[in-house]
């Protein structure tokens, strides 16, 4: 699915020309294949060293599932063969203990203000290791997880009683659930065999346990899902209530399961059949009381705001623990190695439990960040905001404008309707309706030249 299917306005040298309504999910940009190995492997004591560090996000990242879905690109493999978890843990424990020393190195207060635990499932991992790894937070990073939000990501077969017990004791606040369809069939379409029974079980295990937000995640676009179909998946998920749903578009991409499949669909076909059940999903979590925080996320009315969704890491603070996670300091990106073929994984993962503390005192692969990306950064993660950029802190912030940084790309978003006027949304720079369906479009136009071309250039493994 490569080929645009909708007519490009003239782009300006430089910037990129929307193309399709689904280019690519941007949950972080700049994206991990645009990360190289770092000749140099900077030390972090260096690199964190003068920043502000009292308000920093945690975030483990354990990369294992019990089974690889079709449209998953995560860093994440299938099992832990010979103890591997443990191993694994051992080498978080020794990531964090060298990651905490180099926070700490310049004498500066270090404190984090948000915790988060994904994947992969974190929930694969046993109750006993799920106490270790809440351990390893609070006491080698010294993060206080019982008075700051944790969000813990969870499938329903590994949602226990048990682990849910620990979780909750640790001070999960949110907890975040993989459903993708309530419709056996659609699921084992998606290849998550799952069955209804199951995940009903695991909601109600999930509710049991009184963690205050509850996330369903589902995915739209799935072969065979009607819009009667979708209505039911929709509804199965209301009737439990989510403080938040997160709505997916299912994306077909290289090296995954369902990539290796032939595509039944035309493009256009495929495009409209999306936005067709995106319109039809919104609209009915709307007249069921949600509020719309992105194109896909969906906040009940009155719900806590447990997490800053997925508008995350604005501020340039976090720091990951684990094979698959970042860190992002204002000058640097970094992380380790990433592939999505299930091989290079292994290799990855395997690589990482070898580590010692020495190797995890640098940094390895990653992508420097200077003014202009922290602009474009700064404006793709707003935008995509249903409640838009508010203009006078981007000009706080960098001293100039976003119409003076991105003339072309704001005029071509403006010729498509997707910037609502300012008389809707004084001071703010935000979508309207149609722009926030095509955020896939939207976030896609706004990386850089050289962001782009050193994701072009990226060998896929
Ligand atoms: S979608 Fe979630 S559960 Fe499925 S393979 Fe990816 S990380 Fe694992």
């Amino acid at each position: 699915m490569t080929t645009p299917t909708t007519t490009s306005a003239p782009a300006e040298p430089g910037t990129a020309p929307v193309r399709r309504p689904y280019e690519s999910y941007v949950y972080a940009y700049p994206h991990k294949t645009a990360y190289r190995p770092l000749a140099d492997r900077p030390a972090l004591g260096e690199l964190w060293a003068g920043r502000s560090k009292d308000a920093l996000a945690l975030y483990a990242h354990i990369p294992f599932c019990e089974v690889r879905c079709g449209f998953c690109n995560l860093f994440t493999r299938i099992g832990a063969p010979d103890g591997l978890t443990g191993a694994y843990l051992d080498a978080l424990e020794r990531q964090a203990r060298a990651v905490r020393d180099a926070l700490a190195a310049d004498g500066a207060d270090v404190r984090f203000a948000a915790a988060a635990f994904g994947g992969g499932t974190p929930t694969f991992l046993t109750a006993a290791e799920l106490s270790r790894l809440c351990d390893i937070a609070e006491h080698t990073m010294g993060a206080d997880l019982r008075a700051v939000p944790l969000s813990v990501e969870a499938s329903p077969a590994t949602a226990t009683a048990d682990r849910l017990s620990v979780l909750a004791d640790r001070g999960t606040t949110r907890l975040s659930l993989g459903v993708q369809s309530f419709v056996d069939a659609e699921a084992r379409s998606a290849v998550r065999p799952q069955k209804r029974a199951e995940v009903e079980a695991a909601l109600g295990r999930i509710r049991d346990a009184a963690i205050p937000v509850l996330n369903i995640d589902l995915i739209y676009g799935i072969d065979g899902q009607s819009e009667d179909t979708w209505r039911a998946s929709l509804e199965a998920a209301l009737a439990w209530r989510p403080e938040e749903l997160y709505l997916y578009p299912l994306y077909v991409r290289p090296l995954t399961g369902l990539g290796r499949l032939p595509e039944p669909l035309s493009d256009a076909a495929w495009d409209s059949r999306r936005l067709a059940l995106y319109r039809y999903g919104r609209d009915l979590l709307l007249d069921a009381g949600y509020t719309q925080v992105s194109m896909r996320m969906f906040r009940r009315s009155g719900a806590p705001e447990s997490s800053a969704g997925d508008h995350a890491c604005q501020t340039d603070g976090m720091v990951g623990l684990g094979c698959g996670a970042r860190s992002y300091t204002p000058d640097l990106h970094y992380s380790f190695d990433y592939a999505v073929d299930m091989r290079q994984i292994r290799t990855i993962v395997d690589d990482y439990v070898e580590r010692t503390g020495a190797d995890f005192a640098r940094a390895d692969h990653g992508r420097r960040m200077d003014g202009d990306e922290a602009r474009r950064r700064h404006l793709l993660q707003s935008l995509l905001q249903a409640e838009g950029m508010p203009v006078a802190a981007y000009t706080a912030r960098f001293g100039t404008g976003p119409w003076d940084d991105f003339p072309a790309e704001l005029a071509e978003f403006a010729a498509r309707g997707w910037l609502a006027d300012d008389t809707a949304a004084p001071g703010a720079l935000r979508l309207t309706p149609e722009g926030l369906a095509h955020s896939d479009a939207v976030g896609p136009a706004l990386f850089s030249p050289a962001v782009r071309a050193a994701m072009a250039a990226y060998e896929r493994k």
